[in-house]
């Protein structure tokens, strides 16, 4: 798959990814802002004005106009998301004509970044979109364990430990003024990139994203990340109780300072595959397949330029919420002290390598990838080059990352569930 990379006279990074095969254009706007960049008081800021994006432009004065100039007249879709590093915004159209189609679909989203008009009764109106969502994800068990719970046990006060959709007690406070402060800061050329996949004109496109994205500020974005400094040096424990049917546990470890920047984090990524990363997995085959105790089992790894954890998590009833994390925190240690078999690791490599072709049958995915790639590493995502890194990584590679970060100090436990749990109990059980 060929990438063409170029630049605006502004210094935005333009990404092209012609693929004749396919019958849509699909556009992704990638900024380096989000949650992490965040100030305490205004928690969800980030998340508000990506949904301010699709609230209203002169030329397109409401929400509902944008959508049925994509849905009706185009007949595609669009979305955006919040991430702790980036905000994306994507749109994907079936191609009508190569230049009706690349027009609208720069103009679409270029007229969503640059133009909102962010007019204030619209901005109050969705703080109640912002908060009935929040509220949608703390009454999600498995949701609240994961994206609320969990970073808050892990990061606390510091702007990785929010969940990323904004702080309940925030929202209403955050002015007009606070997100066009947020947007000059953060909302610049060299911060940003544009990536296009699918059936296009290269030059055509090009031109289109010229008209369309050149007034995009040309300075350098004024925010930066604050720091996080690792302090963990024992096992930490949050329990919520809640009447659920069942308790949700987030299991895991920090795998901070180990795995920054350093190619470790493809033998995480593969420890991951085979502890929980598929129905064939580790934990999913001792929690779920042989004892039928959890519907949900999986693991999950994630990666920040100065920070990170793995976790575990299952769902399961309320008797058996010992026993399961003792099945897990055996796993961990097993994997750190026997390793895993040339033939799983074999298997872990070719699950891997068999999503990343799925995902390379799937133009708006490239688009979002190869955009979200570019924000997080400034780097234009060679994806052969990836797969060697994964290639290249032994059974010694995985034993010695896992007796790295699997041990007693660097363990967390978040656990949703029933009053009858026991803090105590659980936390005297947080050893490998
Ligand atoms: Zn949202």
């Amino acid at each position: 798959m060929k990438i063409i990379q170029k630049q605006l006279d502004n210094g935005l990074t333009v990404l092209l990814i012609p693929i004749d095969w396919v019958h849509t254009i699909n556009e992704c706007f990638a900024v380096g802002a989000g949650s992490r960049y965040e100030i305490k008081g205004t928690y969800g800021i980030s998340h508000l004005l990506e949904h301010m994006a699709f609230e209203g432009t002169k030329k397109r004065p409401s929400a509902r106009d944008f959508a049925a100039e994509i849905e009706n007249r185009g007949g595609g879709n669009f979305n955006a998301a919040t991430d702790s590093g980036s905000i994306s915004y994507w749109c994907q159209l079936p191609i009508m004509s190569l230049t009706f189609s690349s027009r609208l679909i720069n103009d679409i989203i270029s007229d969503e970044i640059l133009n909102s008009t962010m007019e204030k009764s619209v901005l109050e109106k969705e703080k109640g979109v912002i908060v009935q969502e929040l509220y949608r994800k703390i009454d999600d068990p498995r949701d609240f364990t994961q994206g609320i719970l969990w970073p808050r046990l892990l990061y606390g006060d510091h702007p990785l430990g929010q969940s990323g959709c904004g702080a309940k007690e925030d929202i209403p406070n955050i002015s007009r003024k606070d997100i066009l402060s947020y947007v000059k800061d953060l909302y610049v050329a060299p911060n940003s990139v544009v990536s296009l996949s699918g059936k296009m004109d290269v030059q055509r496109v090009l031109n289109d994203v010229d008209t369309c994205f050149g007034g995009l500020s040309p300075r350098l974005p004024k925010r930066k990340k604050p720091p996080y400094e690792e302090r963990q040096n024992s096992p930490k424990l949050s329990l919520e109780t809640r009447e659920t049917s069942q308790t949700s546990i987030a299991l895991g470890v920090k795998t901070h300072p180990i795995f920054c920047d350093s190619p470790d984090w493809a033998a995480v990524r593969l420890l991951d595959n085979v502890l929980g990363g598929k129905t064939s997995s580790r934990l999913y085959h001792e929690i779920r397949t042989k004892r039928g105790w959890a519907y949900e089992v999986e693991t999950e790894s994630s990666f920040y330029s100065d920070s990170g954890y793995f976790m575990a998590y299952a769902a399961v009833d309320k008797s058996k919420v010992l026993e399961s994390i003792r099945i897990i925190l055996k796993e961990f240690q097993k994997i750190a002290s026997q390793g895993v078999s040339e033939k799983e690791l074999k298997g872990a490599k070719a699950n891997i390598a068999g999503g990343q072709k799925i995902l390379l049958d799937d133009p708006l995915a490239i688009a979002k990838g190869v955009a979200e790639e570019f924000i997080t590493s400034r780097e234009v995502i060679d994806f052969e080059k990836r797969l060697n890194e994964f290639r290249i990584i032994t059974p010694q590679d995985v034993k010695r990352v896992a007796e790295e970060i699997f041990t007693s100090e660097r363990l967390n436990l978040a656990v949703l569930g029933p009053a009858q749990l026991e803090a105590d109990k659980l936390y005297d059980i947080l050893r490998i």
